[in-house]
Parts: structure tokens; sequence; C-alpha cells
């Protein structure tokens, strides 16, 4: 179901709780900025989910109140993750859905990472 991403920030939504512990994850990635961690139903042969540490609901949340350190630390984290996975010479996908015609389903900024595969067209129109 979609989340409405003009909504304040719930502190009990999932990736709030995979941050603070309350629910297990498959962590590949922490710093001061970023925790990055394996996404529970991948798309493709790699799918990894990097979330800033801020309370951010999504990325048009973030990109209009985080510091200016949080953006520059949590992109260069989604940098470093796909780096660490070796994911710069074939090439890889980055993707941050919105709200409902984005199909959000967690209202915590999540960029999603692809790669391992070829990763076929940028978008299925559907009509
Ligand atoms: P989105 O539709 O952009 O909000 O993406 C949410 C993503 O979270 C989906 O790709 C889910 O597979 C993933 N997801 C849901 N629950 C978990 C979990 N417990 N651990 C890791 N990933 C999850």
């Amino acid at each position: 179901m979609p989340i409405d991403p003009t909504l304040p920030y719930d502190d009990n939504n999932l990736f709030a709780k995979i941050l603070c512990g309350e629910i297990p994850s498959q962590k590949v990635y922490e710093n001061d900025w970023a925790f990055a961690f394996e996404d529970i139903n991948p798309q493709a042969e790699t799918h990894t989910l990097v979330i800033p540490r801020g309370r951010y609901v999504s990325w048009d949340d973030f990109s209009a109140k985080a510091s200016a350190e949080e953006i520059v630390g949590f992109v260069r984290a989604v940098g470093e993750v796909a780096r660490a996975k070796g994911l710069v010479g074939p090439g890889y996908r980055l993707m941050a859905n919105i709200g409902a015609h984005g199909g959000q389903e967690v209202p915590h900024l999540h960029v999603h990472l692809f790669g391992g595969q070829p990763l076929g067209p940028m978008i299925c129109k559907q009509r």
C-alpha cells in the first residue's frame, strides 16, 4: 500500500526499526550518515537498500530539509556501497520511489541499488 509522502515522519516505520536494530536486516554497510542492507524481496541479482540515519520520509523531504552535511554523507555512502559491491564497472541502477505514483511503501527515504545483471528498460510503460 503506497504511503502519503506529505505526512510527518513515523518513528514506528519498518526502516526506523531496522535502523535501531529492533528488526533484523542483512547489513552491508553503515557509517555516520547511512545504513545499507539487502532487500528482503530482491528484484535483481543485487538489490540493496541505502537509507539515511536521519528521520526523512522521502527524497522530497530529504532534499528539502536535510543539512548539506547529511546530503553529502548520504550520497557518498550510496556511491561507496555500489563500489564495494563491484557494480561500477558493469553498471547499475539507483531508484527512489516517492508516494503513490512512485509506489513508495516504506515512509523512510530509501534508495534502491540494483545490479549484477542487465537491468532492461528504465521503466515499463503502463499504457
Ligand atoms: P518501496 O516500494 O520503494 O517503498 O520499497 C520498499 C522495499 O522494502 C521493497 O523492495 C521491499 O522488498 C523492501 N522490504 C520490505 N521489508 C523489508 C525488510 N524487512 N528488510 C529488507 N527489505 C524490506
